[in-house]
């Protein structure tokens, strides 16, 4: 029998030495005041088990990881009527590319790019009477915590910056692929992107891609078709250009965020949530993919 919790532990310690900690990501200017040294790694096994090492209790912003918890409850509202508006396919590019965008005539690649993810907004503001409360309310109800919040600071610093999404927006705009008016799908957009969480509750909410559709506290929340969908979602698109490297070397489903999270899944199984703010070149968490390398390798846990 595996022990998770040495495991962790060994990795962390390992990793804690490391000369070359990554870059904290500075393009959304509230992000830059991370610290380079917070380094947490949590897992919430499917029996109720839970493994813990570092800071995996300090709240952080998880940035990109939202758009999966937000593709999860537009899925809900529109069924596969979603893709009719976005492909499945990986980018092979940046996440904030814009000229794909463009060529495909306002069909964004996939919904874990930034494109996608502003469509993705747009259906939640048309289908949530208050989107902003509507959304974090979904993320407490299956992370099965009140004390999830939006971090408004990060939230108005991205506005601020924002401008390559304000780009994506009003191309999406042009094509006809965004209902809603630009600035109120990106209020929804930096809200989300600005929620905090630790990575306990990270491991927490992502319980439902574990579980077939069915949160912490076993309410169905959407199909297990859905899931499986959601999930090969994640192992193709979810680490923008370097998804097809994150397959391979962890093999597990999972989402990272430029706020230096990532979160990671075995169907049926475990997930595991990783925070340390450095990031490599394309923009995920150096330390973060590292530990789940060698997690997936010294466990042999993996989906392949
Ligand atoms: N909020 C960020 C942005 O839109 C999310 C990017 C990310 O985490 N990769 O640029």
């Amino acid at each position: 029998m595996i022990d998770f919790q040495e495991t962790i532990e060994a990795i962390y310690y390992e990793l804690k030495q490391s000369q070359n900690k990554g870059v904290v990501a500075s393009y959304i200017p509230e992000l830059s005041k991370q610290n380079k040294n917070s380094f947490g790694i949590h897992i919430q096994h499917i029996d109720g088990r839970t493994f813990q090492i570092g800071d995996w209790n300090v709240p952080f912003s998880i940035q990109s990881i939202s758009k999966v918890l937000a593709l999860s409850k537009a899925i809900a509202f529109e069924d596969n009527r979603i893709w009719d508006r976005m492909d499945v396919e990986p980018s092979g590019n940046p996440f904030n590319h814009l000229s794909l965008l463009e060529l495909e005539a306002g069909i964004p690649r996939n919904p874990l790019i930034n494109a996608g993810a502003i469509v993705v907004a747009d259906i939640l503001v048309t289908h949530l009477k208050h989107p902003k409360t509507d959304f974090l309310n979904y993320v407490r109800i299956i992370t099965n915590d009140n004390s999830i919040n939006y971090n408004v600071d990060v939230a108005a610093s991205e506005k601020r910056t924002g401008f390559k999404n304000y780009a994506a927006a009003n191309l999406l705009k042009s094509f006809g692929n965004l209902n809603n008016d630009i600035e109120v799908v990106l209020d929804f957009y930096f809200h989300q992107c600005a929620l905090e969480m630790t990575c306990s509750q990270l491991s927490k909410a992502f319980f439902l891609f574990a579980n077939k559709g069915k949160c912490i506290n076993n309410v169905q929340h959407i199909s297990s078709s859905h899931t499986k969908r959601i999930n090969a979602i994640m192992l193709t698109c979810g680490f923008y250009d370097e998804a097809g490297e994150f397959a391979f070397e962890v093999g597990l489903p999972g989402k990272s965020g430029v706020g230096g999270g990532i979160v990671a899944l075995l169907p049926n199984d475990f997930v595991i949530s990783t925070w340390a703010p450095g990031l490599n070149p394309k923009g995920n968490s150096l330390l973060g993919m590292q530990a789940l390398e060698y997690f997936t390798t010294k466990t042999g846990r993996s989906i392949f």
